[in-house]
């Protein structure tokens, strides 16, 4: 199968059967930022109408309280959004809500459908006729055009017909309903809160750390191939596909997802600090600190540091409030976009050896920017530790990743980088520590952006382009 979409990163939320289902859909979205910073969205459901608001921002810049009067009811959806190809317009954001013979519906999407080209192709051809060049669009089009009589009927037929993944919150007038595509390779997580006037009600989202601000208790997950319907008849699971051999991301446990949530049902954070102390002993190092690089290497540096016994140390500081829009001086300076985002502490790093920890490299260009950052500082040393394998393949599967032309550990060896990124040593953890340090005892996990290895098929553009003979 081919590769089409584009790639997005996203966070969703659902919740049904609260008085304050908007504010509380907000609050979720606040706690899944992280997963989308360029737009936010939230539908609610009075009962009768579907009302959505979205807007290119952060959630607590479009969200305004005006905006969350304008949308009452007792459920509600809710979407952040990154997306990296180009077409970043507000068409794209999210939910997308319509009114079709299935009545008024709206939908969230976390995930990538690897097959939306070619669905969205086939409907057109039949009258479809598409407002966004997102692949979501194309489940509503699907669940319209469904000869089944009932809105769970319908989105069962259609998500039989998609391929990738996805993880799908639905709002209609009545009900929430919520499903994993049959490989769950982006997580949803499902969990319960008590109303105040007793009772309780069910929310979903994207990661735990959502629930923790609200005040839910974290259940379960939505398994894979699976859906939950939420209506005034209850809750209920069923499977829509059968069972397929799992590929949760693993890439959740080691960047995307935050440390304090239960991702896959597991703590992030166990991972994460794993995956530093198995780091320490793949790739150990002569220093005097270990550095992380905020945000996204700390735990890993955390545990390298607690298993090898050299202090760690915060040497570099970031700027949290780095807005989207920024002036940049007219005079051009060197490394401006990460000295916006990192400073370097002198203090902790002149004259030492320093253990840096990242978590990923992906183009090599920030990791040589950031390598040289400490340097310039007075570092003596760098030693660069990676707290995952190489990253040689794209994902297909909704982590934004450039085209391996772009990847630089497809193209070069771990000494070739060394070089580039200009560190005095370089190490990457292996992936049977990866495996170890994510707990995936029963293979569940997905590592194609490591191995190439891709658990549905898939045959990119590359790919085709690269079949294809020269004249
Ligand atoms: P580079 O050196 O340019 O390859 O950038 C590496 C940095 O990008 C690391 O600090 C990673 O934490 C970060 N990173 C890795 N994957 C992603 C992603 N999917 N989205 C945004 N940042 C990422």
């Amino acid at each position: 199968m081919r590769r089409d979409g584009f790639r997005e990163e996203c966070g969703v939320f659902a919740i049904y059967g609260h008085p304050e289902a908007a504010n509380l859909t907000y609050l979720g979205l606040y706690a899944l930022q992280h997963r989308g910073q360029e737009s936010a969205g939230i539908a609610s459901s009075d009962g009768r109408e579907i009302h959505c608001f979205k807007a290119m921002g952060h959630v607590a810049e479009v969200i305004t309280p005006q905006v969350l009067a304008g949308l009452p009811g007792q459920a509600a959806i809710g979407h952040t959004r990154y997306s990296t190809a180009g077409d970043t317009a507000l068409h794209n954001a999210q939910p997308f809500s319509v009114a079709c013979n299935k009545g008024r519906i709206a939908v969230a999407h976390n995930g990538n459908i690897t097959n939306a080209m070619e669905l969205r192709r086939e409907l057109e051809r039949d009258g479809s006729i598409f407002q966004a060049s997102s692949d979501t669009e194309v489940i509503l089009h699907l669940v319209a055009r469904s000869r089944e009589r009932t809105l769970a009927a319908a989105l069962r037929e259609a998500l039989l017909q998609l391929e990738g993944a996805f993880s799908l919150v639905f709002l209609a007038q009545d009900c929430v309903i919520v499903a994993r595509d049959p490989h769950g390779f982006r997580p949803l997580a499902m969990g319960q809160m008590e109303l105040s006037g007793g009772g309780k009600c069910y929310v979903f989202a994207s990661e735990t750390c959502a629930f923790d601000l609200i005040g839910a208790v974290y259940l379960n997950d939505v398994e894979p191939g699976e859906m939950v319907i939420v209506s005034p008849a209850g809750l209920r699971r069923e499977r829509y596909a059968p069972a397929a051999a799992p590929s949760y991301c693993v890439f959740e446990h080691v960047y995307f997802s935050r440390p304090d949530s239960v991702v896959f049902g597991r703590s992030v954070e166990e991972s994460r600090e794993m995956l530093g102390r198995l780091l320490a002993r793949e790739h150990p190092a002569v220093a005097d600190v270990v550095v992380p690089v905020p945000d996204s290497g700390v735990a890993a540096a955390i545990g390298y540091a607690a298993e090898s016994g050299i202090p760690f140390r915060h040497g570099l500081i970031r700027n949290h409030y780095v807005g989207r829009t920024f002036i940049e001086p007219s005079q051009a300076i060197r490394d401006f976009g990460v000295k916006l985002k990192l400073n370097p502490v002198r203090h902790l790093l002149e004259g030492k050896s320093v253990v840096l920890v990242d978590d990923s490299i992906v183009r090599g260009t920030t990791s040589r920017k950031i390598v040289r950052m400490v340097r310039s500082a007075g570092a003596r040393e760098v030693h660069l530790r990676i707290s995952c394998p190489p990253t040689i393949s794209p994902c297909y599967y909704g982590v934004d990743t450039p085209t391996k032309a772009e990847l630089i550990a497809a193209n070069s060896t771990v000494e070739e980088i060394r070089r580039f990124v200009e560190a005095d040593t370089l190490g990457y953890l292996s992936l049977s520590a990866l495996r170890q340090a994510v707990g995936d005892e029963r293979l569940e996990y997905c590592y194609a952006c490591y191995t190439g290895d891709y658990p549905t098929d898939i045959v990119s553009v590359e790919d085709l382009m690269a079949a294809k003979p020269r004249r």
